[in-house]
């Protein structure tokens, strides 16, 4: 690179994406089309940057120190300075980067236009000196991580400083990859052209788009959001079968038995009344995670008392006469009606999201492609005032919606079989999954550290999960059960009810470990935890549950599946549909949710995944 500035192996000074802090990296070449040098900090992170975002060391030191002389003079600096992040022990540097990065994003509005502030900032949180720290390995100090990041908030904000941060400015400026060297590689790489419209000065709907597609891009999508109605729609009318076996095909009714004004009538009400209770100023106010913004948003996590008034309201109308077996007779129409409001809503979400700004925007869901946008949600946390639509949908409505059409099951089962109490395996049934719902709302604050709340945007795919996939398909084995029944003896009950319990106990220890966890990393309760840092700052559990699999949760829900089939028999596939289903989610989000990590973490993505070698099944997968 003769012409250049910046030559192949010279050690410079990088700025890190998304703020004013620079690290010592190397270049490790130079790109003409894009005319970005591709650098590697310390940790092994490489990054493309542009030549006013590298400063040679020499005059990155000559500005420390003119800056250091100038700020001497202020005694509130000085305080500032000698409690400055970067003398503390045990961080890593790249730890810090992110770290004071996540506060200068917090302190952004404040900050614009403010270039003095900005400049002492880089001085006061500069990283170098903590370049010189190794990072910490397997168990780092959670305790000491959170105060570090706690003193660094404290500090910056003590003496004001201010850095200006403009996310998505610097999402479409840099591309952010592994090293080449780290093993499996490939999954994490862009391809060569992804990697050059990401670097150029991209439109902005572009820059925001950093992830590769999931399901096959737009085909996948297009065929996915063709094949889940229709397998929706052969569930419902195979289950209401006398021989419901795969041999025997459902015909398909006239067109016309689909829609039912009354059923639609229904579906809105019962979508409205939750939205009212969750509106009502009832319950905790939980915060989310950190958005790339640097914001957080809150939200009502009064799911359980929904539940509970719901239940009474319920209760109330069949005390009054209502007659819930309407559900299972009118089961097709009321599918229908919830796949109408699922597609409005998805394509309000899409019209909507063309206003939303980029840090509003999922990563994921903005690749500029209309079909695999409109599936995969384009807005993160789309909005009216502070009803969160996304939120709201996946908790209640459907959620809750499942409860009550099991009920109703119940109530058709003992009205189709003649029975004064609904049979064993119906009671397990809806008592399992009850048990499910109910701890869902109960500890509806972890829904908030989820993939479907943190990365995925709000579209087809989560509406139609959320309100016609999880009411109308979870619901199967009770709705199988009303005109298939199946005795169970006391050994298989009890058999069944013990792996019940265990599957929910592995379930929510984990999910709680982890969300306690990233909720406070300092939590006395887990200090006995070991953790790998990564660069965002963020550390990653190693030991404790996510220590036995690299997806505890999933397993312990995998083993609630099975105990949610088992009281249906063996006679038909149909009942294990959802076990089966399930398996697949689980095991293409598990490897969604590896790809997306790797691209987070990087290396420290890869030493997890040496240490903890099975993704879900020990010993097996
Ligand atoms: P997880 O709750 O497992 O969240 C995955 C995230 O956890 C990762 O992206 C990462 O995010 C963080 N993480 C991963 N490994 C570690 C670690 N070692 N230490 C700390 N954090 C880690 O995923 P889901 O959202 O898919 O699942 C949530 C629950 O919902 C599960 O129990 C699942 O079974 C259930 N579920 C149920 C469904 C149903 O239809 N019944 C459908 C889907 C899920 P980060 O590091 O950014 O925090």
């Amino acid at each position: 690179m003769p012409s250049l500035k910046y030559q192949a192996g010279d050690k410079v000074m990088g700025r890190w994406p998304g703020s004013s802090l620079y690290y010592e990296v190397k270049v490790l070449g130079y790109d003409a089309k894009s005319r970005l040098y591709t650098v590697i900090y310390k940790d092994g992170t490489e990054l493309e940057l542009k030549e006013q975002d590298i400063m040679s060391v020499t005059s990155f030191q000559q500005r420390t120190r003119s800056r250091s002389r100038s700020n001497s003079r202020s005694p509130g600096r000085r305080r500032s300075r000698s409690r400055s992040p970067a003398r503390t022990t045990r961080r890593s540097s790249s730890r810090t980067t992110a770290a004071a990065a996540a506060v200068a994003t917090d302190s952004t509005p404040s900050s614009r236009g403010d270039k003095k502030l900005k400049q002492a900032a880089e001085i006061k949180i500069s990283p170098i000196q903590q370049q010189e720290k190794k990072p910490a390995e397997n168990n780092s100090n959670n305790k000491h991580e959170k105060k570090e990041e706690n003193n660094m908030a404290s500090k910056v904000n003590e003496a004001d400083a201010k850095v200006e941060v403009d996310s998505e400015k610097n999402l479409g400026r840099y591309n952010l990859r592994r090293r080449k060297e780290d093993g499996d590689s490939k999954a994490a790489e862009a391809k060569p052209e992804e990697r050059e419209e990401r670097s150029s000065a991209a439109p902005p709907a572009a820059a925001a788009a950093s992830t590769p597609l999931d399901f096959g891009g737009n085909i996948g999508a297009l065929v996915l959001m063709l094949f889940l109605p229709a397998w929706v729609l052969f569930l419902v009318l195979q289950v209401n079968q006398k021989d419901p076996s795969l041999t025997n095909l459902p015909t398909l009714p006239p067109l016309e038995t689909f829609w039912d004004p009354q059923a639609l009538g229904f579906v809105i009400i019962w979508i409205f009344f939750q939205a009212l209770l969750y509106t009502l100023p009832v319950g905790k106010l939980s915060e989310g995670v950190l958005l790339r913004s640097g914001r957080r948003l809150t939200y009502r996590t009064n799911g359980f008392f929904t539940f509970v008034v719901s239940a009474a309201v319920v209760a109330a109308a069949v005390y009054q006469g209502a007659d819930l077996t309407y559900i299972h007779s009118h089961f097709l129409q009321l599918t229908s009606a919830s796949f109408l409001v699922s597609m409005l809503l998805s394509v309000y979400l899409y019209v909507r999201s063309r206003s939303a700004g980029l840090d509003e925007r999922a990563l994921g869901g903005n690749s500029g492609k209309v079909i695999y946008d409109f599936f995969k949600g384009r807005e993160l946390n789309p909005r009216i005032k502070e009803f969160d639509l996304k939120f709201f949908c996946e908790m209640r409505p459907g959620l809750i919606g499942w409860c009550l059409i099991n009920v109703a099951m119940a109530l058709a089962e003992m009205k189709q079989q003649k029975l004064d109490a609904p049979s064993y395996s119906m009671i397990l049934v809806n008592v399992f999954q009850l048990i499910y719902v109910v701890d869902g709302l109960w500890n509806e604050e972890a829904i908030l550290t989820t993939m479907d709340l943190m990365d995925d945007g709000f579209g087809y795919m989560l509406a139609f999960g959320d309100l016609v996939w999880v009411p109308f398909t979870y619901t199967l084995q009770a709705n199988y059960l009303v005109s298939h029944p199946n005795p169970l003896s006391l050994p298989v009950l009890t058999a069944i009810v013990v792996l019940k319990l265990v599957g929910f106990y592995i379930f929510r220890k984990s999910n709680s470990e982890k969300n306690a966890f990233r909720r406070n990393p300092a939590d006395p309760r887990l200090s006995h935890l070991k953790t790998i840092p990564t660069a965002t700052g963020k550390s990653l559990l190693v030991s404790g549950w996510w220590g036995v699999v690299r997806h505890p949760n999933y397993l312990g829900d995998l083993i609630m599946a099975l105990a949610w089939s088992l009281p249906c028999g063996f006679s038909h596939l149909l009942p294990w549909y959802y076990i089966i289903y399930f398996l697949i989610l689980l095991v293409h989000r598990d490897s969604r949710d590896m790809n997306a990590c790797r691209r987070k973490y990087g290396s420290a993505w890869d030493k997890y995944c040496r240490t903890v070698r099975y993704r879900i099944i020990p010993g097996v997968y």
